[in-house]
């Protein structure tokens, strides 16, 4: 039996791609999982794969941007599942526009839901995690929280944004029973990239796979990591009393 069994998780953009992968990985290891995004057919139908997994799933329709939305969503996890323990902010969205292109509505967009997000979903939990002794916030960033990228800069702000924000947490949390990281992967197998793709091929005239193969080759090892690469690092880090505000970096080894 695993040494966390039956903490209680939720996964904020859980319904597809990596929040998905991550909310069947805590199954797996015996959390009660909450799976939260805003399309409902989509958090049901990954809620109904991850109670095959593990011990109870729970859908959960959210939007994280949503203060009230967000209160009511971790009173209810509390109230199914019990009080949240493991939250994992995944939810996140990536449009790429040269600066002079990049409106103000897609740049609040990028600041709500990839740092206002995690913000909010926190601190309605944190409470409860720091009277219990025991916590863990898992946000999933990206290498852009770490590094500059052209065409990018809502997106790399908004993830620089998270990683800002994870590791003045871990500072204030340190010492209490709590951790809280970030993960920083490259370029993963979702829709993400495939959105990415279909955009260099409309605006270079480059072929769909030729697209996808210059994402994979920026990456460090040359290649897509895979939505249960991310998931595995995340599984560490819920058994790892010990690290606290790194920003770790997911290396595609070939
Ligand atoms: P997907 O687009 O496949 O999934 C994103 C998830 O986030 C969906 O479940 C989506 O559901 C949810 N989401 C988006 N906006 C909101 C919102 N306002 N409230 C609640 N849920 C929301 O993306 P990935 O799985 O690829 O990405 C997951 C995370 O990983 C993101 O934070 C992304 O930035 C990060 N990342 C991804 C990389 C990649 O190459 N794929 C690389 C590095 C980091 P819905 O739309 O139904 O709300």
């Amino acid at each position: 039996m695993a040494a966390h069994a039956k903490r209680v998780a939720l996964v904020t953009g859980g319904g597809r791609g990596i929040g998905r992968e991550i909310a069947l990985a805590l199954a797996r290891e015996g959390c009660a999982v909450a799976v939260a995004a805003r399309t409902t057919r989509e958090v049901e139908a990954a809620a109904a794969a991850v109670r095959l997994a593990g011990p109870a799933a729970l859908a959960v329709p959210l939007d994280v941007t949503d203060p009230a939305g967000v209160t009511r969503a971790v009173a209810h996890v509390a109230d199914t599942l019990g009080p949240v323990e493991v939250l994992v902010n995944n939810a996140g969205i990536a449009e790429s526009a040269p600066l002079l292109k990049t409106e103000p509505e897609l740049w609040e967009r990028h600041m709500k839901v990839n740092a206002t997000g995690p913000y909010l979903m926190t601190r309605a939990v944190l409470g409860g995690m720091l009277e219990r002794g025991w916590g863990r916030v898992i946000n999933i960033a990206s290498l852009a929280g770490l590094h500059g990228a052209p065409y990018v800069t809502a997106y790399t702000a908004s993830k620089h944004a998270l990683v800002g924000f994870t590791r003045a947490l871990a500072m204030e949390v340190s010492g209490k029973g709590v951790t809280a990281n970030a993960l920083c992967p490259g370029y993963v197998a979702t829709d993400v990239v495939w959105n990415a793709a279909r955009n260099i091929e409309q605006k270079t005239g480059k072929s769909f796979d030729e697209a996808v193969e210059a994402l994979a080759r920026i990456n460090p090892g040359g290649r897509l990591l895979q939505p249960a690469e991310v998931a595995a690092a995340v599984v560490k880090l819920f058994y790892d009393d010990v690290t606290n505000g790194e920003t770790i970096m997911l290396d595609a080894a070939p």
